[in-house]
């Protein structure tokens, strides 16, 4: 085991705050990366809060990871030291079952071991996240991060990117499509960019009338007050695909009736509580209501260089290691456009 510098806290009423942990060293296939940038993701802050109810404490949050590799284990033949790497949600699954095989290993029938807060079965103990300033992981989990990338930029496509780019693809999203998305935030912006890069038509819907022009600016072909009864008229049977990146307490129904037959809408945002779909918006059109939750590790690689070849990445406010707790006040209220990342150099004046 080695010592590494990290942001933890202690309970769900507890801040982040200066600690140090331990990480294993490294066994064959494993790499070490310093880490240069990691992302803020909505989920972080849930699992600080203890929303789910699983939060094992002390917490390191941390899974959009951009960083460098320092070492290798003597049988890694991906990386080679001084590449530009990146680890996202998933860093372990059993390797073995019908899911893991068809490179879903996010629906691994063991469980998928995320990059923080999941037992870890090299220690004993629970896996410890980015905000700190180096990770060691099994390089089949490792993703090359293109060098083309704004390296800070790109780190929250390791979530919120995969988290849209799969299901994008998964349901056909491309030319001759008109796909909804729903929400403009951490997911929903970068979603514009990808969807409108697959070649489908975008149109926005969001409640607040200042993020109009926001999604225009971001690529939307047409963006929607979500509020406005007469516009949401005109999009009635419009849409073969919305993607719902909405968080809290809204009505599904509203957007099923936007759906083309066959059409989905697919939930992303992670509402806590349970959504009704009332009958008559599945059954007529034979519409569905869906989910999605990140992707495989050869998708998200496929994803990253998606976005190299187009130039996509997230709009960021970079901030240092010393600015997270307020940041994280920022976002439970929303207020960041969009991400929120962490410049690791700034653990270093700890
Ligand atoms: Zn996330
Ligand atoms: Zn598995």
């Amino acid at each position: 085991m080695y010592k590494v510098r990290a942001y933890s806290a202690e309970s769900s009423e507890s801040d982040l705050s200066p600690v140090t942990i331990e990480r294993r060293n490294l066994e064959d296939t494993d790499v070490q990366m310093e880490i240069l940038y990691c992302g803020i993701c909505h989920s972080d802050l849930h699992q600080l809060k203890n929303d789910f109810g699983v939060t094992v404490y002390p917490i390191v949050p941390g899974h959009e990871i951009v960083g460098r590799i320092t070492k290798i284990g003597p049988k890694v033949t991906k990386f080679k030291l001084g590449d530009l790497a990146a680890v996202g949600c998933i860093v372990d699954s059993c390797g073995k079952c019908e899911y893991c095989e068809s490179n879903l290993e996010q629906f691994c029938d063991e469980g998928a071991i995320f990059s923080f807060n999941s037992p870890d079965k090299h220690t004993g103990g629970v896996t410890f996240g980015g905000f700190s300033d180096s990770y060691v992981c099994d390089e089949k989990y490792v993703f090359h991060m293109p060098e083309s990338l704004d390296p800070a930029a790109g780190a929250p496509l390791l979530c919120a990117g995969i988290t849209v780019y799969s299901p994008l693809k998964h349901w056909q999203a491309g030319s001759g499509k008109k796909v909804g998305i729903l929400g403009i935030g951490g997911l929903g912006h970068v979603a514009i960019k990808m969807a409108k890069a697959m070649g489908a038509h975008v149109v926005v819907f969001t409640s607040s009338p200042s993020k109009i022009e926001d999604a225009k600016r971001l690529g939307a072909d047409e963006a929607v007050l979500s509020t406005d009864a007469d516009q949401m008229n005109k999009y009635a049977r419009g849409l073969h695909l919305i993607l719902d990146t909405v968080s809290a307490k809204h009505d599904v129904n509203t957007y099923l009736n936007l759906l083309r037959h066959d059409g989905s809408v697919v939930l992303v945002g992670l509402p806590p509580e349970p959504l009704e779909v009332g009958a008559f918006s599945v059954v007529s059109g034979r519409r569905s209501f869906s989910g999605s939750n990140i992707g495989g590790i050869a998708e998200t690689q496929e994803m990253l260089d998606f976005c190299a070849e187009r130039n996509i990445t997230a709009e960021i406010e970079l901030i240092k290691i010393q600015e997270v707790n307020k940041a994280m006040e920022r976002l439970e209220k929303g207020d960041v456009k969009y991400r929120f990342v962490i410049d690791m150099a700034s653990l270093k004046y700890e």
